[in-house]
């Protein structure tokens, strides 16, 4: 955020036909020392009389000038004429390109420009348009809260004596350390102004950072799921879950991003077929397949009915914020899944003496079987058995983490339990190649956040990500410009 006088306007060569990743990389980068979007002029760069198949149209210009805050973008390339997308006319491309428009405004891009790509297309006499590239932009004036990803954020932040800097890429904002001895995230909000970016509205710490509102972590806010987080909010628990989503590395938002765009889709119980191993997936369905999240049923917006007398039979006395994450209710099967992100699958808290193994779900005493796999993942399959005498199906229960974490894992709780079939440990890439498959916005905006999502620094500074992604064009704009 250098505010130069000297600085100009520019322009930048872009290839239209590139693909929307690097279109974004590149925008992104060039516009990093201070500038927005200004227009674009699109080249002719093939004659029109060629009459070979090929685009003509790909070329452009793009204008940026200077900004108090540097852009961050978002491109979407829309094929018109594809295996994929056929639009018979501009209305019903108009109306594909508002749904994208208002699904990007949910993590803080505004729709800037659309320009056409022309063309001749295969077998069809004269040329047309091919593509449209829709540009989005996140400026300081949108005053849409960003969403931030591997994209917009500084692959390497060391953290100097002086305090940390922002994140965000371009942002040479800098707060004081805060310690786990001093200010945190649990005070009230008046303390912590001191660590809060206001370019960014985001607390600023040293390996991390936390939204300052809450709701930028959620990706889809059309008004059934916000009415839906407003029944989870109500609860006893909610204010607390919810503060806690605010924040970078938060396992329940990636959770409830993830599941209800499996909800929203149709696409859960096909997810589960694709991950589970003989997962038989309902056909002619009598039964609507339910998810509850974090024990909430939201058709009433209050605990699980089922779960609950599960609970009182368990003797647990510690509330339904404990349990699995997300609680998939198939006509075949129920699946029962601990969520983790940064968190470790064994988790040590005591169980209480009123558990019992009364249908034999682990070959091994369970004192022995908590040693093993912690109070969590036995919670599960107890409550997991029960649900299944209650509902009369089989269940099953499964760890999701990110790739190549907690390796043994799978190997070493199957040798516990009477049924190994009942436990499967998957991980966040095999969701996001799952996501990847699908067609729809819905698709290309979940995908498009298990790539970039970040998980935090490590010690020396390098960005971490959900996926395990290193790679990181080196990348000299980075360093810490200190503001003035
Ligand atoms: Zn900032």
């Amino acid at each position: 955020m250098q505010v130069n006088q000297f600085q100009y306007s520019r322009t930048v060569a872009i290839n239209l036909l590139d693909s929307s990743d690097n279109l974004r990389e590149k925008l992104i980068y060039e516009a990093m020392e201070g500038y927005k979007y200004a227009g674009i002029s699109p080249l002719m760069t093939k004659g029109i009389f060629m009459r070979t198949p090929g685009t003509y149209g790909d070329q452009a210009l793009l204008r940026l000038e200077p900004a108090k805050i540097n852009s961050f973008f978002s491109i979407q390339s829309v094929p018109v004429k594809s295996s994929v997308y056929s639009f018979k006319n501009p209305e019903a491309l108009s109306a594909f390109v508002n749904e994208l428009s208002k699904a990007e405004s949910w993590v803080g891009y505004s729709l800037v420009d659309i320009i056409p790509v022309n063309g001749f297309l295969d077998k069809e006499v004269g040329s047309g348009t091919v593509t449209v590239v829709c540009i989005f932009e996140w400026s300081s004036e949108s005053g849409l809260p960003l969403m931030l990803d591997r994209h917009t954020i500084k692959p390497m932040r060391p953290v100097g004596i002086n305090g940390v800097s922002c994140p965000v890429k371009g942002c040479g904002h800098i707060v004081p350390y805060m310690d786990r001895e001093g200010v945190n995230l649990d005070n009230d909000e008046e303390d912590l102004t001191a660590y809060i970016c206001p370019y960014h509205n985001i607390y600023i710490l040293p390996s991390t950072y936390s939204y300052v509102n809450p709701e930028t972590s959620i990706l889809w806010k059309n008004d059934l799921d916000k009415a839906a987080i407003d029944k989870l909010l109500k609860l006893s628990n909610g204010k607390r879950t919810w503060k806690q989503i605010a924040k970078e590395t938060n396992a329940d938002a990636l959770a409830w991003n993830t599941f209800r765009y499996l909800q929203r889709t149709g696409r859960i119980d096909e997810f589960l077929e694709k991950l589970l191993p003989n997962f038989r997936r309902p056909l002619g369905n009598k039964e609507e397949t339910k998810i509850i999240y974090w024990s909430i049923d939201l058709d009433n917006g209050s605990e699980w009915e089922p779960l609950k007398r599960v609970r009182v039979k368990l003797g647990q006395v510690h509330g339904f914020q404990y349990g699995p994450d997300v609680i998939v209710v198939s006509p075949n099967e129920i699946t029962l899944l601990n969520v983790k992100f940064m968190g470790q699958t064994l988790t040590k808290r005591e169980i209480p003496d009123t558990y019992t193994d009364q249908y034999k779900v682990f070959n091994k005493p369970i004192k022995l079987v908590h040693k093993y796999i912690g109070n969590e993942l036995l919670e599960n399959f107890l409550i997991g058995q029960e649900l299944s005498i209650k509902l009369k199906r089989p269940f099953r229960v499964v760890t999701l983490t990110r790739p190549n974490k907690e390796k043994g894992l799978q190997q070493n709780v199957k040798e516990l339990l009477s049924d190994p079939r009942q436990f499967v440990h998957i991980n966040w890439l095999d969701v996001y190649t799952f996501v990847q498959e699908g067609t729809d916005i819905w698709s290309k905006i979940l995908a498009r956040y298990l790539e970039g999502k970040t998980a935090g620094y490590d010690l020396a500074g390098r960005l971490q990500t959900l996926l395990g992604i290193k790679q990181f064009k080196s990348d000299n704009r980075n360093i810490v410009v200190l503001e003035k």
